[in-house]
């Protein structure tokens, strides 16, 4: 017997937000990998990173200039006998200690020698045979880093669930650690679905339409961390689309889209709610995107697939999102619901969406009640940024979107917004 189609639970965009957010957050990584330092951009650290010496390990000079000790700086200028100089990476050995009208020359990075307690930059000296002359005073710690001020040894400087990025792989670097303990990427199932679609290498006809949202949710999976695998397109067929699924949901998540709308042949809820599935909305109200869907499935239903791997819920379940199928709604409800769940399956830890802000161009004017997310490009330069819509025939025009780089939210409340306001932005 069919089972009926789930009630309709339709939130508003930051309800459904948060209930994505709050199933993240209750998901766990996978097992971990060992990536050198050349392949770890963009993995995400499966273990603490400590520091395995001060950083810096000796006080370290920022300028090239001398080191003195600052007292001798009381009166201007002061004459210092210079008694060596100090280059970064000096060799091991016994380093002469300063004292009271002495100075070192020294270089950015080197080591600050005993006895000095700063220095002063190679500009305000003049160097005369074996003496220096100084016309500014400085403070004492002046163009010095403490040992250890950036990070003491075996201090904590990087935890698990940061995603790395040029900064992390240079602090594993500098730390002396060439190879990384990241963990293995989320398995994300891509299923299609819909009558007209066909492969996009398959010959075509003139009603068919080629099969663009596999490629775009992959590329997108693969940008968030996860590795996509892309399944067969599911007819609008109950039986064939359940089997589907079933394979779909051997992945850590599966992404479904198409047939999420009410029309006849929109078959996707109908199949899930006969496979016990649990609904938590079925619908957003945003534009593009309502009809999202997001939910959960025990895993005795998912067919032969690894347990789903949730932390603390008794019966383990795996997580879908049925995602519209026209297209910029497909790529905009992914970024907004399904890319933290793929965040945290890959161990990352959570980050808020935050959006920046630019000066509208010309003004908007569109239907209170929805919270859109609409493409436009965002121009300008520096600390002057606008941003403009996209002239778009709606959820359907990937051109559109490809020539926006950017979406600009506007409130539900909002019906006409005015040239020269502020609106937030989400770029991408
Ligand atoms: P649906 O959500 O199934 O009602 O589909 C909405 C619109 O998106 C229809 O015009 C579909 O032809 C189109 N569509 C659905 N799936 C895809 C896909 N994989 N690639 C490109 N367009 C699609
Ligand atoms: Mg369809």
């Amino acid at each position: 017997m069919a089972a009926p189609p789930p009630q309709s639970l339709l939130l508003t965009f930051e309800d459904a937000r948060r209930a994505v957010e709050d199933h993240a957050s209750r998901v766990s990584p996978g097992a971990n990998e060992t990536v050198d330092l050349l392949h770890a951009a963009g993995r995400v650290f499966a273990e603490p990173l400590a520091a395995d010496r001060d950083i810096p390990p000796f006080p370290r000079s920022t300028r090239d200039g001398y080191a003195v000790r600052a007292a001798d700086l009381a009166k201007l200028p002061a004459k210092l006998t210079v008694i060596g100089e100090i280059k970064a990476g000096p060799p091991p050995g016994k380093v002469l200690t300063l004292n009271r009208g002495e100075a070192f020359s020294i270089m950015t990075g080197a080591p600050v020698p005993p006895g000095a307690d700063a220095v002063v930059m190679i500009e305000y000296t003049s160097l005369q045979n074996d003496c220096v002359e100084i016309t500014k005073a400085v403070a004492p710690g002046e163009n010095i880093v403490a040992q250890g001020a950036e990070a003491k040894r075996g201090s904590l400087v990087l935890d698990r669930g940061t995603r790395l990025n040029e900064a992390a792989i240079a602090l594993a670097a500098s730390v002396g650690k060439s190879r990384l303990q990241v963990f293995i990427r989320p398995r994300v199932a891509v299923l299609t679905t819909g009558d007209e679609i066909v492969d996009v290498d398959a010959e075509i006809g003139p009603t068919q339409i080629r099969n663009s949202n596999s490629y775009s949710l992959a590329a997108q999976v693969q940008e968030a961390g996860g590795e996509p695998v892309l399944l067969p397109v599911a007819p609008d067929e109950p039986r064939r689309l359940r089997e589907l699924i079933e394979q779909g949901l051997q992945a850590d998540l599966l992404l479904m889209t198409g047939g999420v709308s009410m029309g006849r042949y929109d078959l996707v809820e109908q199949v899930l709610a006969e496979m016990q599935a649990e609904f938590f909305f079925t619908g957003a109200k945003i534009q593009p995107g309502r009809p999202v869907v997001f939910g959960r499935i025990p895993s005795c239903s998912c067919g032969a697939g690894a347990p789903a791997r949730e932390v603390f819920a008794p019966v383990l379940h795996k997580y879908f999102f049925g995602l519209p199928g026209n297209p910029v709604s497909t790529m905009v409800t992914f970024e907004l619901f399904a890319r933290p769940l793929i965040e945290a399956l890959s161990g990352m830890s959570p980050r808020p969406l935050v959006f920046l802000h630019a000066r509208l161009k010309s003004e908007i004017r569109v239907k209170p009640g929805l919270k859109r997310f609409l493409p436009a490009t965002l121009s300008g330069q520096y600390e002057n940024s606008q941003v403009e819509l996209v002239p778009w025939q709606g959820s359907g025009d990937i051109a559109a979107r490809s020539r926006s780089n950017c979406l600009v939210v506007i409130p539900p409340d909002r019906e006409h917004i005015l040239a020269g306001e502020w609106v937030a932005v989400m770029p991408r």
